[in-house]
This record gives structure tokens, C-alpha cells and sequence, in this order.
């Protein structure tokens, strides 16, 4: 995430807390974009943390995932759902299970 890759396919484990479980990247099921500028917020930290400038959404800056823009709406053509919209928002990630 720190390198600002966009990345599909990841053997690793959810982050989350909890128990260690596949994360859908692991089965291929979900595409992370550009994550500095659409990082995930888990409770107070900023994932990666050079993401923090694009905390403030109302502030567009290019490479940013927003609500109705292209890069949301492409993948909801498709059945994908976007992690924006989960109560600890992941900008950056995209799944075909929602997950
Ligand atoms: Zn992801």
C-alpha cells in the first residue's frame, strides 16, 4: 500500500480484527486502486499513512475513488461494490463479493 501499487490478487489475510481469515484478495475477488490517495480508515488509523491527505473527501484530487465518479461507477456496471461505502471506509478496495 505504502508504494501506492494498485493490486488484485494478494495471498494474505483480511486486515481486520479478529481472528487471521483469507482476505477476498486472496481468491482473487477484489482490486485495491491507488491506495494512497483512497486509503482505508480502520477506526483512527490511516492505512497507508501517506493516504492522511486524502482523508478530507469533499477535497477531489486526482487518482481519488469519489461517490458517482468513473472508477465507481465502472466497477458497479460490473456487480462489484466499492469499500467507500463501508462504515470504516477502504477507498481504495473493490470486491465482487461486497466483502
Ligand atoms: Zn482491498
Amino acid at each position: 500500500m505504502a508504494a501506492d501499487n494498485t493490486s488484485a490478487f494478494n495471498c494474505r489475510y483480511a486486515v481486520a480484527a479478529g481472528p487471521p481469515r483469507w482476505s477476498v484478495h486472496a481468491y482473487g475477488l477484489a482490486v485495491d486502486v491507488n491506495p494512497v490517495e483512497n486509503p482505508y480508515l480502520d477506526g483512527g488509523r490511516v492505512l497507508p499513512a501517506g493516504g492522511a491527505r486524502y482523508v478530507d473527501r469533499s477535497r477531489y484530487q486526482p487518482g481519488m475513488a469519489v461517490a458517482g465518479g468513473v472508477l465507481v461507477q465502472a466497477f458497479a456496471a460490473i456487480g462489484w461494490r466499492w469499500g467507500g461505502r463501508w462504515a470504516s471506509p477502504d477507498y481504495q478496495h473493490f470486491s465482487a463479493t461486497g466483502g
